[in-house]
């Protein structure tokens, strides 16, 4: 396979994972609906079964189309191996749950996306695995608390809606000293503004429904690592059967090839959207790592290549001023996901925390009226307008 050694990353995303699966001369990979592969020559079926040689048995354990898209991934984090889910919480569970038994200790941050911070708080502790939450931001009582003995450090940078942002190379480095394996959420950031991989973590996890298909019509998630550790994630799956469909798999892998120019276009417009923002009189405040106003630019400035198209705001009215304004907005989808080619924007309190109680919301430090504010791919001037005049319906406080 063609390791992309000598090209970019914008590069990588066109062509990445593909040629080994090209089959007829097409340019395209193709989708291989197909549950079960044949063979003639019952000791090379053998042969493929036990893993001695290349080719696919069942489709819950390999498929050719979500081969191709697992490679396009596994270049993109520079990582060795990579293995692919149904969803991207798919991804999250069975990888925390290849490595977890009772007794275990995980560390992580209060502010990882709903979905995971429930794993954390309802599966895990039923299982007699302690999970101890830290401040997203606080690196010393999370250093402190990884020092006790832990098996799993789990982060998640910037986060999920609040944008914010861990040092990911300084708590690896904790982390490796009790010998934690360290597991990073990488779905805002996108393998175009942040490799985790580099900065020590041992598995770099994506909720593919985001921005690695950023269409918003494929559910899917991917986790990329070292071989050893990945071979046994993908061994956990294919038993437990979150497999990724080989449909899903072509729209992910179609909607990357323009990853990096939807992220060029989506974080140039994020930034401008933020101090856009910043400076309206009915905004209370603003979320976007790349703002030097945002407690931790200078580690993100220091992580990541670029601060990506996710950003969050509250404003001074509150969830009623929310009422007001995110009706009028005409060029966005009020809707759950992110990370499409459309804006997407919506209250945290609908969207990503939407499993949590209005009290959990108050302690993880997520107002009722923040808005989450996804920015597709359309003329930035357009998205300022459309949120000029929405804003525009909300009383202004004094
Ligand atoms: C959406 C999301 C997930 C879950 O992914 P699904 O594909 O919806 O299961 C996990 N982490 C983050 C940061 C997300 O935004």
């Amino acid at each position: 396979m063609t390791k992309f050694n000598e090209v970019t990353n914008a590069t990588k995303t066109v062509w990445a994972g593909e040629k080994d699966y090209l089959v007829h001369g097409a340019t395209q990979v193709p989708v291989v609906h197909s549950v079960s592969f044949g063979y003639d020559d019952i000791d090379e079926w053998f042969e493929v079964a036990i893993g001695n040689k290349e080719g696919h048995i069942y489709g819950r354990n390999t498929n050719p189309t979500v081969q191709s898209f697992e490679d396009k991934v596994k270049i993109l984090e520079g990582a060795e191996s990579a293995t692919s889910f149904s969803t991207g919480m798919a991804a999250i569970s069975n990888s925390l749950a290849t490595f977890l038994k009772p007794g275990d200790r995980v560390v992580t941050i209060k502010d990882t996306y709903g979905g995971t911070n429930k794993i954390f708080s309802e599966f895990l502790p039923r299982l007699n695995i302690d999970v101890v939450l830290c401040e997203t931001a606080n690196h010393e009582e999370m250093e402190k608390e990884v020092a006790k003995g832990c098996d799993i450090l789990y982060l998640e940078s910037p986060t999920n809606p609040t944008v914010k942002i861990t040092d990911i190379k300084r708590m690896a480095t904790a982390a490796k000293k009790v010998g934690a394996l360290v597991f990073v959420d990488n779905t805002f950031a996108t393998p175009m503004n942040q490799n985790p991989l580099s900065l020590g973590a041992d598995l770099v996890i994506h909720s593919a429904t985001k921005f690695l298909g950023g269409h918003a019509d494929a559910l899917g998630g991917v986790v990329c690592g070292k071989e050893d550790l990945v071979e046994k994630i993908y061994h956990y799956r294919e038993i437990n059967g979150a497999t990724l469909d080989p449909m899903a798999a072509y729209l992910l892998l179609r909607g990357m090839k323009t990853l990096d120019l939807r992220n060029e276009r989506q974080c140039a417009s994020a930034m401008k959207i933020a101090n856009y923002l910043k400076q309206h009189e009915a905004v209370e405040d603003v979320f976007y790592p790349g703002l030097e106003t945002h407690p931790n630019h200078e580690i993100a400035k220091k992580q990541m290549k670029n601060f990506g198209g996710m950003l969050s705001f509250s404003l001074k009215e509150g969830l009623d001023g929310v009422r007001e304004f995110l009706p009028r907005l005409q060029y966005a989808n009020r809707a759950a996901n992110l990370g499409s080619v459309e804006t997407v924007v919506g209250p945290a309190r609908t969207t990503s925390h939407v499993e949590c109680t209005p009290e959990e919301r108050k302690a993880l430090g997520i107002p009722e009226g923040l808005v989450r504010y996804s920015v597709g791919i359309e003329d930035v001037n357009d998205l300022i307008t459309d949120l000029e005049h929405a804003l525009s319906y909300v009383p202004v406080k004094n």
